[in-house]
Formats: C-alpha cells, sequence, structure tokens
C-alpha cells in the first residue's frame, strides 16, 4: 500500500461559522467523492463544504432527477456532479460511497480502474463485516480501503433530507481492515473529526455485534409494533391514530426509515441480529410471565434499570435531556373555559 502523509496539523484559520459547532478551516483533502446524494452522502458533501474540510466535492448519483436536484441546491452540496461513479472518483483523494449496504459492492466494481493510487475509499454502510468483505475484492494495491458507519441519521431519505450539522457530536466508526496504513485511517479520522464527528475504531464484527443492539434490532421492533397495530385493522384504526401521542408515536417515526436501507441492514447483519433477537426474545418472556403473575416487583427493577440507562445517555450528551423529546407543546386555550357547575363566588 501507498504510504500517506498524515492529517495536517489542526492549526484553525477560522473562516466562518457554519452552524453549531461546524467551523471552516483549511482543507484537509483535495478532492472528496460522494457517491449517493442521499441522506448521509448529503449531509457528508454538505459537511465537507461547510467546514472546508475538503477543497472540492464531486457528487454523483444513479438517479438522474437526484442528480438534478443536486445541481439545482448548488454549491453549498457539490462543486461538480457527475453522471457516473467511474467519473466521479478520478482524481479524489477520498471516496464515500454513500449507497445501501446491498449496492456497495457493485459500486467498488464500478469505480476500480478509476481510483487514484494513494487515496482512500470508505463507505457509511450501517454494517461493516459484509460490505468489508464485499467491497475488498475490487480494490486495487495502493489504494487505503477504510469502511466507517457514521452513526446519525433520520427517518428521512433523499437528497433535501441531508444538512450539514448531521454528523455533530455523533459517533462515526471506523473498521479498517488488517494491514491499513496507520496514516490513511488518521487521515480519514481527522476529516470526521473535521465535520464534527467523534470516532471510535473496531472491527467490522465488533461494530455488528454492537449495532444490531444499539440499532438495527430498535428498528426491527418499530416496524414490527407499527405493522401489528396496523393489522389490528378496524376496531382500533382511528384510535392508532388519534391516541398516537404516547410512545406509539416515536416507533411510527422509526418505522418510517427507508425500506430498502433497512432491508439491507437486516439481510446483512443476519447473524448478529438473530443473536440479539435470541436474547431478546428470551427477556421478553420473563417480561411476559412477570405480568402473568403479576410480579411487580420483577417488573419495576426491570423499569427501574432502564429508566438509569436512559438518564445516562442524556449525561453522555447522546441525548436531549427535554421531556417528549423537546417536542413543541401547543399554547393553552386563552379563552375561558367554560364551567358548568362553577358558582359566580368558588
Ligand atoms: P438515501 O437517502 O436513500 O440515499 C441513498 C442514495 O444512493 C439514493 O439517492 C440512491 O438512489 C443512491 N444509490 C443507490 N444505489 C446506487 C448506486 N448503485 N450508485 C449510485 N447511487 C446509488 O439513503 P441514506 O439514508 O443516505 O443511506 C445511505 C447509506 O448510509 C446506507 O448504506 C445506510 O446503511 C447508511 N446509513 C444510513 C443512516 C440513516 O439513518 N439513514 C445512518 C447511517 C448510515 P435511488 O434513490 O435511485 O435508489
Amino acid at each position: 500500500m501507498t504510504s500517506l502523509p498524515g492529517p495536517p496539523p489542526q492549526g484553525r484559520r477560522e473562516r466562518a461559522e457554519c452552524g453549531a459547532n461546524i467551523v471552516a478551516t483549511d482543507p484537509l483533502i483535495s478532492r472528496l467523492c460522494v457517491i449517493g446524494a442521499g441522506l448521509i452522502g448529503g449531509s457528508v458533501a454538505r459537511a465537507a463544504k461547510a467546514t472546508g474540510a475538503a477543497a472540492s466535492v464531486v457528487v454523483t448519483d444513479r438517479s438522474a432527477d437526484v442528480r438534478k436536484r443536486v445541481r439545482e441546491i448548488g454549491s453549498s452540496f457539490a462543486d461538480k456532479v457527475t453522471e457516473t461513479s467511474a467519473e466521479a472518483v478520478k482524481d479524489a483523494d477520498l471516496v464515500v460511497v454513500a449507497v445501501p449496504v446491498g449496492a456497495c459492492a457493485a459500486v467498488a466494481r464500478d469505480i476500480a480502474s478509476n481510483l487514484k493510487p494513494g487515496a482512500i475509499l470508505s463507505d457509511v454502510g450501517s454494517v461493516k463485516a459484509s460490505v468489508a468483505r464485499d467491497m475488498a475484492p475490487f480494490v486495487p494495491e495502493g489504494v487505503h480501503f477504510i469502511p466507517a458507519h457514521p452513526v446519525a441519521g433520520t427517518e428521512n431519505s433523499g437528497p433535501d433530507a441531508g444538512f450539514a450539522e448531521l454528523f455533530v457530536n455523533r459517533w462515526c466508526i471506523l473498521t479498517p481492515v488488517q494491514g491499513t496504513a496507520p496514516a490513511a485511517t488518521e487521515t480519514l479520522q481527522a476529516f470526521w473529526e473535521k465535520i464534527g464527528a467523534n470516532v471510535a475504531v473496531m472491527t467490522p464484527e465488533h461494530h455488528d455485534l454492537v449495532l444490531a443492539i444499539t440499532s438495527h434490532l430498535p428498528h426491527l421492533i418499530a416496524y414490527t409494533i407499527v405493522g401489528t397495530a396496523n393489522e389490528l385493522g378496524d376496531v382500533t384504526e382511528s384510535e392508532v391514530l388519534k391516541f398516537s401521542a404516547g410512545g406509539f408515536r416515536d416507533f411510527t417515526r422509526i418505522a418510517a426509515s427507508d425500506p430498502t436501507m433497512w432491508r439491507d441492514v437486516f439481510l446483512h447483519n443476519k447473524d448478529a441480529v438473530l443473536e440479539m433477537l435470541g436474547t431478546f426474545n428470551e427477556d421478553l418472556s420473563k417480561l411476559t410471565r412477570a405480568i402473568r403473575r403479576g410480579d411487580g416487583e420483577a417488573l419495576f427493577e426491570h423499569f427501574t434499570r432502564t429508566r438509569a440507562i436512559r438518564r445516562g445517555i442524556v449525561t453522555l450528551g447522546q441525548d436531549s435531556a427535554a421531556p417528549d423529546f423537546g417536542r413543541a407543546h401547543g399554547p393553552l386555550p386563552i379563552a375561558p373555559i367554560a364551567r358548568p357547575y362553577a358558582s359566580d363566588d368558588d
């Protein structure tokens, strides 16, 4: 593998404030290429532009409509939009593949012969072991392949869904394969840090196990519960909508996530998800038994533990401490409320 210079010193020549904790500095990457201009790719491109992490950003997408939209959005998104991935990667120092996990290998095959020697090839897929395995055979000698996963997102997709601040104070996990030049990993780490993320390094297998419980299983549960509520049909249909201000509403947000992306996540992280699902089913059976037996002590003990976990997440700054996630609650009605039984002097 070609040796890379390490990241440049972090002396910040600040140019402009571009949003919460986003500060433009000298470029770290001369040319960034982003393949897939959806929520994550669009956020990487916008953040690189807003912070100046890359001197120029080239974007491509397989969809002509998406490419047209990126051109319309203009230079806050990309300096150049190309028709094909193969064309986009020419002369790029960092290539970020931001397409569904199942499409990563085909993209790697399409771009392989145009990658610049010494370039870093990375991705943002939510599963790491299968992506690392499927892309690696296409990576030419002299190109540094470092799979990555920013643990940040929303339930929206497409070119208008992304925003420059998406990664601020979120984690990005790098999973370099054996033999990766440390300087290349340092450069990629510096890039993610420059666009606001905290970086952790681990093996792809460990990533997949951790994410199976923290992200993939919660999505599976949300998809299940929203589907189950829907199948209750006519009896509760109106109630499901009417009373969705309870916990159900938060499940519906997660269950609105992109079907293609999540289909690929479950197909590609099958073993880790099945392992976590086995443990989850055992725990669910324990709670079911406690309810059946009227074992309030077991329920109380369990709920006390989970409440402490939630508070720990807030303390770590990974979520808002505001009640109901800080959602706005409408104003009180200002007109006096009619009180049919009130007398004049009470
Ligand atoms: P997205 O908003 O749907 O964007 C993906 C884009 O890639 C779409 O415009 C899609 O085009 C395009 N695309 C698909 N196949 C392609 C190909 N072969 N060549 C070029 N472009 C292609 O999805 P996303 O949420 O950004 O997800 C992208 C990746 O990020 C996935 O691997 C996902 O696992 C990972 N990720 C997602 C989140 C999240 O919360 N959403 C968080 C972290 C990581 P079409 O619309 O024509 O299919």
